[in-house]
């Protein structure tokens, strides 16, 4: 009789187990070699990254090998997927211009919530390590990576259940960060408790109120518990950790229950299959991303006050060839019933014709800003198959929207077809060839261009309280419609009067809300305009500042009407091309004022070049005002200029106007009375045009 040899020991076995396993690791290991080897073949031929076709192979042959194997298909296609995406976020990330290896990032919440373990997820499909910081709030992430002390700051945009984070789309809004890159990461809920307790025995479950909202399905068939709403999922599994009470359970994040020493009832039980969280990283600069990596592109815009606006936005983007993924309106800031419209869509900034559909989209917008250019991870795998060009068709587009079909409007058509008849090296946004109907400016609820003419009117600064309100109100009574007052005063000399600041500008803002007209005031400094752009309708960039780029630049890049005084050494192109800087940057809401120029006469303080209109009108589509106080600097002069700029064309005037003239802070000599405004008032409405 032979013997049947002892079954090996469990020990032994689970040593085979052991090795089998390491063996798996080492050759996913040996695998992602290959990989690098195959992204360095790439790189020496422009190839796209991204094979689609190649992975469906792979991911059927594997499938084939399991089923005949014995062993599940779909298991071994989902384990495989993970290995290729992994691969490609690999390859990518080594096209991606990251200088350092070990970063800091910042993120929202405690360590093991999802945002912590999302940010984890990301780093390391960049090939990167990081130190991760939890914060409270969402302005503690964004001062973090503000002031240098996150390398990124990593954020929740959108929930494929709850929708879209509308705190983070503000901060996009506001702040100057760019998205650098996006991923997607599931969320899997899992009810965890003390002990493995039977679920009937359950009376309390407790969880972030959302967790509790995806997973009510599962909870309404628990019939004798009671749900209590937690700020933190990882808090309630810390409660239920320490309370001992086996009656309560917690909704959580798996991670956070084994971390806790909990354990898990019952694991994905939200109610949908998948509940996946978009997540976006952004940093302090932009990061090019190489053209070969399928990308996304985020910016906002403002639509223009025109009919079929945001249709002729979005046929710029499709005369490119650009495919939109996504489309979110949220409410313009103190404009009720105004919106900003969020856009992303697929296409590396670096690529023609994306550069040359931003540049159409800004043409056409009012407001534009590009928020980031970075690889596309958020996107289902069949859309990224059909988009990805390789970078020799990229002109195939550009020869696409030559035959646009007859449907598409003519204005939208100009956009991106008229051939200019003049081109300036230094301007094109403010190109009357580019755009050939007038750009209306809205500011508050007064339009500036077109047939309309408006008239500014108020003190040179603002020097009281009472005297900026008494004035604001004569001047409306006499047909003004907007208020202007400097409280960041330009003067030649240091020891003249400076202006009354922030608090001036406070003084002014309830001056033009108590008249019910929109207010001007003019900015000196970048530092300067955020926080007057929160206060004043409109921005004044004065004439000395006219090319100071960097307050241009600045101005363009808030959602903020600008008022462009001509330097008062400018040429006309000079003039254009400093507003060019502004629409550059994203800001069409430019409005042009010629102010007087320097010249060899000296009867006036300026030489009121009232030809610039004329010539503007034909130059530009922007909307252009006069100010004949400044142009002329004596009070005489101002109100036959004034009817002389509506005669010849202007949009508007802009004049100073003071209780008391001679006692004036700041240019008395050219300041009307209140009756001589008067009189100017009357005059203007009988120039015929
Ligand atoms: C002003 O408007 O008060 C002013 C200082 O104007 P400018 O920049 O045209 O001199
Ligand atoms: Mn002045």
């Amino acid at each position: 009789m032979s013997t049947v040899p002892p079954p090996p020991a469990l020990t032994e076995l689970r040593q085979q187990l052991d090795k089998t396993d390491d063996e798996i690791v080492r050759l996913i290991a040996r695998r992602l070699e290959t990989v690098g080897s195959i992204a360095k073949a790439k790189a020496e031929r422009s190839t796209a990254i991204r094979d689609t076709g190649r992975e469906r192979e792979v991911l059927a042959r594997v499938e084939t090998l399991a089923n005949s194997l014995g062993i599940s298909g779909p298991l071994t296609r989902k384990i495989f997927s993970e290995i290729i995406g992994y691969s490609v976020s690999r390859q990518v990330a080594s096209l991606v211009d990251i200088e350092r290896s070990h970063i800091t990032v910042a993120y929202q919440g405690q360590p093991l919530t999802y945002n912590q373990l999302a940010a984890e997820q990301y780093v390391a499909s960049q090939g990167l390590t990081g130190r991760f910081v939890g914060l409270a709030s969402l302005a503690q992430v964004i001062e973090h990576l503000a002031t240098g002390q996150a390398d990124l700051a990593f954020l929740p945009i959108e929930n494929t259940v709850a929708g879209s984070m509308n705190q983070v789309y503000d901060v996009l809004r506001e702040r100057d960060l760019h998205i650098v890159g996006e991923d997607s990461f599931k969320v899997e809920l899992c009810l965890a408790a003390m002990a493995d307790v039977p679920l009937p025995a359950l009376r309390r479950i407790l969880s972030h109120p959302l967790a509790l909202e995806q997973c009510s399905a599962f909870i309404d068939g628990l019939p004798q518990v009671q749900t209590a709403p937690f700020p933190d999922s990882r808090d309630a599994m810390r409660v239920v950790a320490e309370s001992k009470d086996p009656t309560l359970a917690a909704i959580g994040s798996p991670e956070a229950a084994r971390a806790h020493g909990l354990t898990i009832l019952g694991a994905d039980i939200g109610n949908q299959d998948e509940i996946l969280m978009r997540y976006v990283a952004l940093a302090r600069a932009p990061l090019p991303v190489d053209e070969r990596v399928l990308c996304k592109t985020s910016l906002i815009l403002s639509t223009r006050h025109e009919k079929g606006a945001l249709l002729r936005c979005l046929q710029a983007l499709g005369e490119y060839g650009l495919s939109l993924t996504k489309l979110e309106s949220r409410p313009r800031p103190n404009r009720p019933w105004e919106y900003m419209f969020f856009i992303d869509f697929e296409g590396n900034v670096v690529e023609p014709r994306v550069a040359a559909a931003v540049e159409a989209l800004r043409s056409e917008a009012l407001y534009l800003k590009v928020l980031g250019c970075y690889p596309a991870k958020a996107t289902p795998l069949e859309a990224q198959a059909s988009e990805l060009k390789p970078v020799a068709e990229a002109g195939a587009a550009d020869a696409a929207s030559d035959t646009a079909p007859d449907t598409v409007p003519d204005a939208a058509r100009g956009v991106t077809q008229a051939k200019p008849a003049r081109m300036s090296k230094h301007y094109k946004l403010a190109d009357r060839a580019t755009r050939s109907a007038d750009t209306v400016v809205r500011v508050g609820d007064l339009l500036i261009g077109g047939d309309g003419f408006v008239v500014i009117a108020g003190p040179c600064s603002v020097e009281s309280a009472e005297m900026i309100e008494k004035t604001a109100l004569y001047v409306h009574e006499q047909g003004a419609h907007m208020l202007r007052g400097g409280v960041f005063k330009p003067r030649t000399g240091p020891y003249a009067f400076q202006g009354l600041g922030l608090e001036g500008l406070d003084m002014l803002a309830a001056a033009g809300r108590a008249a019910g007209m929109p207010i001007v005031t003019e900015v000196m400094s970048p530092e300067q305009v955020r926080i007057v752009a929160e206060k004043s309708d409109m921005l004044q960039i004065g004439a000395r500042n006219m090319q100071n780029f960097a307050l241009l630049n600045a101005v363009g890049k808030v959602d903020r009407p600008v008022l462009l005084k001509r330097g008062m050494s400018s040429t006309i192109e000079e003039w254009l091309a400093a507003a060019e800087y502004i629409l550059a940057q994203g800001n069409g809401q430019v409005v042009l004022c010629e102010r007087g120029i320097r010249t060899f006469e000296s009867a006036t303080r300026n030489t009121l070049d009232l030809s610039a209109v004329v010539v503007l009108r034909e130059r530009t589509h922007l909307p252009i005002l006069v100010d004949p106080s400044h142009g002329t600097g004596r009070r005489a002069y101002v109100a036959p200029m004034a009817w002389a700029a509506r005669a010849c064309g202007a949009h508007g005037v802009c004049i100073e106007v003071h209780p008391d003239p001679d006692k004036a802070l700041s240019d008395g000599d050219q300041s009307l009375t209140y009756p001589e405004f008067s009189s100017l008032m009357r005059g203007l409405s009988r120039v015929r045009v």
